[in-house]
């Protein structure tokens, strides 16, 4: 009887062991491809400016008297693809950033929301030129424990996505309000409503996946790298903060940044 509960016990452990090991090799097998992939958008990312450059440059040297109009034209142009691989690059270097360090091991510092949330009313007016009804609310004095720089990146990037989306003479409203978790706990709520052309349903749920996007014929066309949300969801988790995001075809979205009051 004995023997048999060993036996039982030890053909138990295996099949939990083996169990352990194929879920240890698909997890392993899902972050391969997941590296795979990302480098394969990577490298697709940079192609394209560099083949539009080169395809350029190749005209100009085949054409050396081409009119001077039309080699401003030209450079122009280029500069606008040299300035696309620039904001990639940066992207991809705050993403590394975010994913190399946690909180715990960096010095934190105070940071005034409100005062940050003044700065990026500006600058959302400054980038929509005249183009948007913006308007906001927001409550002085709503500070949090954290790095003034990736708060930044976090919240700049929902204000720039709904200037970006956002059709002429949409509605653009920012909001900074106290509130409180699914655990009462007190926290900052920064929402950026737009009433743009709203996302579907099916893709909320990828948004925040690096070069996830809907459009990416537009994205594109409006200077996006693809990568600002999943530098928004990294650098709120940095806070242990969360992003929520409600959208209607045809409406408009509510990007919400949830940051706890004492983050850290
Ligand atoms: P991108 O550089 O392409 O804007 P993001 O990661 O910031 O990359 O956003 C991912 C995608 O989410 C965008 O390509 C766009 O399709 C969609 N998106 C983001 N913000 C908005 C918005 N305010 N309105 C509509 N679509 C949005």
């Amino acid at each position: 009887q004995r023997q048999r509960v060993l036996a039982l016990t030890r053909s138990t452990f295996e099949a939990r062991a083996e169990l352990l090991i194929t879920q240890d090799i698909s997890a392993a097998e899902q972050l391969n491809a997941t590296r795979t992939a990302f480098v394969a958008n990577v490298s697709h990312e940079l192609r394209t400016p560099l083949t539009v450059i080169n395809g350029f440059l190749e005209t100009m040297a085949d054409m050396p008297a081409l009119p001077t109009e039309q080699q401003q034209q030209f450079i122009g142009l280029m500069q606008k693809e040299g300035q696309r691989m620039l904001n990639l690059l940066a992207d991809l270097l705050t993403l590394s950033r975010l994913e190399s360090h946690s909180l715990a091991a960096i010095e934190t510092q105070p940071i005034n929301l409100s005062a940050l949330v003044g700065q990026l009313l500006q600058e959302a007016q400054t980038l929509s030129k005249g183009r948007h009804h913006i308007s906001h609310q927001t409550v002085p004095d709503i500070w949090v424990e954290g790095i003034q720089t990736d708060l930044y990146s976090a919240l700049s990037n929902l204000v720039f996505n709904a200037v970006r989306y956002t059709p002429e003479g949409g509605n653009i409203d920012l909001t900074l309000a106290r509130g409180e978790d699914a655990q009462q706990q007190p926290v900052a709520v920064f929402s950026v409503r737009d009433s743009g052309p709203g996302i579907a349903a099916e893709h909320i749920p990828r948004l925040t996946e690096r070069f996830y996007r809907v459009d990416a014929g537009r994205s594109r066309q409006s200077g996006g790298t693809g990568l600002g949300l999943a530098i928004t969801k990294h650098a709120l988790a940095e806070h242990q903060g969360t992003l929520d995001i409600q959208s209607e075809v045809g409406v408009g979205s509510t990007f919400s940044a949830i940051v706890p009051l004492k983050a850290v």
